[in-house]
């Protein structure tokens, strides 16, 4: 689960890690009563959307430009006319793509004096299978290409879960940074502490960048948060921070039918039982030249229902025509080929179905199918089927 800047910032600030004073703005109301309350001059204006690269991306109101995504201001008067302008419009960066994402929060903060800034950012290393801690003095600019281009310029750590983090861990990258004693200290309390909030939330990323040195302590300036999906249920407060708007709507969607549906790029929808046989389909689409729109796993308890529920959520997305390869193993073939007719039976098929239906019931299935009277394309087997939606979305 990701989380906006703000509520990143609240999580360090309760564990105890310095970040710039700011004020969230949701609407004209909340602009209305932050008046008189913003006294100093410097005022940083952020937009809140789940993606990074904001200082260099664009928003947009009615094909116009209408602001950087994070602006600086000079007083009350402009930070408020600044939020307003941002609120409602469409932030293009690189990582929202073309696409962008609409601004429906702003976070005004103190602007921060930056003596220096820097990268810092644990994460759990699959390598090595521990958590690490990495820093760099290339912060505040692109980190993918620092990491691309000069990856020597990254320094890690990696914390044995036994030991924990030590203050020579500390001391180690703040040497590598070629911070000065009194720098040192500070970074020795900041990343320890940030340590501790990574392990306490299971958080799956946590990133400051920039960390700024003010000239008499570290701030972080900007802040992500990404918690690991599997361990949330520890953490039911962390909950009431997700922000479904921000997400894809039709994951959404699925999962709160306990369908996993994940959106990609090409325009075949895959409809599978299994994440196993979801690889196996996608790269046997791609072997025939075709592109995955999606795939939706019903999982190893397909019902009726579920089936049905998935073929309308498949049509919802932008396909062109839909593979639905399921392996009947403790699944009923003949349950999901009722699933499709029951959701088929209630709406006119435009688009190409081919069908490939293997395993527990499957004679059944086939003629439950053919019984049915609908334009499906029955295939034999996977390789059968893949190659025949291919065709059939290219004619
Ligand atoms: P993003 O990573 O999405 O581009 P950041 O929060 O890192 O957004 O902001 C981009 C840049 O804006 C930062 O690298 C920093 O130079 C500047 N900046 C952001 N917040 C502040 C602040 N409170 N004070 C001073 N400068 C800031
Ligand atoms: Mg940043």
């Amino acid at each position: 689960m990701k989380i906006h800047e703000f509520q990143a910032k609240r999580l360090l600030a309760a564990g105890g890690i310095p970040c710039p004073e700011g004020h969230v703005i949701h609407s004209d109301a909340d602009s209305e009563k932050l008046k008189g309350a913003l006294s100093d001059r410097l005022w940083v204006v952020k937009a809140q959307v789940h993606a990074g690269g904001r200082g260099k991306g664009r928003i947009y109101k009615d094909g116009n430009e209408v602001s950087r995504g994070v602006q600086l201001t000079h007083s009350e008067a402009e930070a408020l006319a600044a939020a307003a302008r941002m609120l409602g419009g469409k932030l293009v960066t690189v990582q929202t793509g073309e696409a962008g994402k609409i601004v429906h929060k702003v976070l005004v903060e103190k602007g921060v004096e930056i003596a220096a800034e820097f990268y810092l950012a644990i994460i759990v290393d699959r390598e090595t299978s521990r958590v690490a801690v990495m820093a760099s003095t290339e912060g505040g600019t692109e980190i993918e290409e620092v990491a691309a281009l000069t990856p020597e310029k990254i320094h890690t750590e990696y914390i044995d879960p036994l030991l924990g983090f030590k203050g020579y861990h500390a001391r180690n990258l703040a040497s590598k940074l070629q911070l000065d004693p009194g720098q040192t200290r500070d970074f020795g309390g900041f990343v320890a502490a940030l340590y501790n909030l990574f392990l306490e939330k299971d958080c799956s990323m946590l990133e400051v960048n920039p960390l700024v040195w003010t000239g008499e302590q570290f701030l972080a300036v900007d802040a992500k948060v990404n918690f690991d999906d599997n361990a949330l249920y520890r953490h039911p407060a962390l909950l009431d921070m997700r922000d479904l708007s921000e997400e894809e709507p039709l994951e959404v969607e699925a999962a709160a039918v306990q369908l996993n549906y994940i959106k990609l790029d090409g325009d075949i929808g895959c409809l599978v039982n299994g994440a196993g046989l979801a690889m196996a389909t996608m790269d046997t689409i791609k072997e025939f030249g075709g592109e995955p729109a999606n795939f939706l796993d019903v999982g190893g308890t397909a019902t009726a229902e579920n089936v049905a529920k998935s073929f309308e959520i498949m049509l919802k997305d932008d396909v062109s025509g839909i593979f639905v390869n399921v392996f009947g193993g403790i699944v009923r073939c003949d349950v999901v080929a009722q699933g499709l007719v029951d959701a088929l039976g209630s709406m006119e098929l435009t688009i190409p179905l081919v069908v490939r239906l293997a395993g527990n019931r499957m004679r059944e299935a086939v003629a439950l199918l053919e019984k049915s009277g609908l334009p499906i394309i029955t295939a034999s087997d996977m390789k059968d089927g893949a190659e025949k939606i291919v065709a059939a979305c290219r004619r």
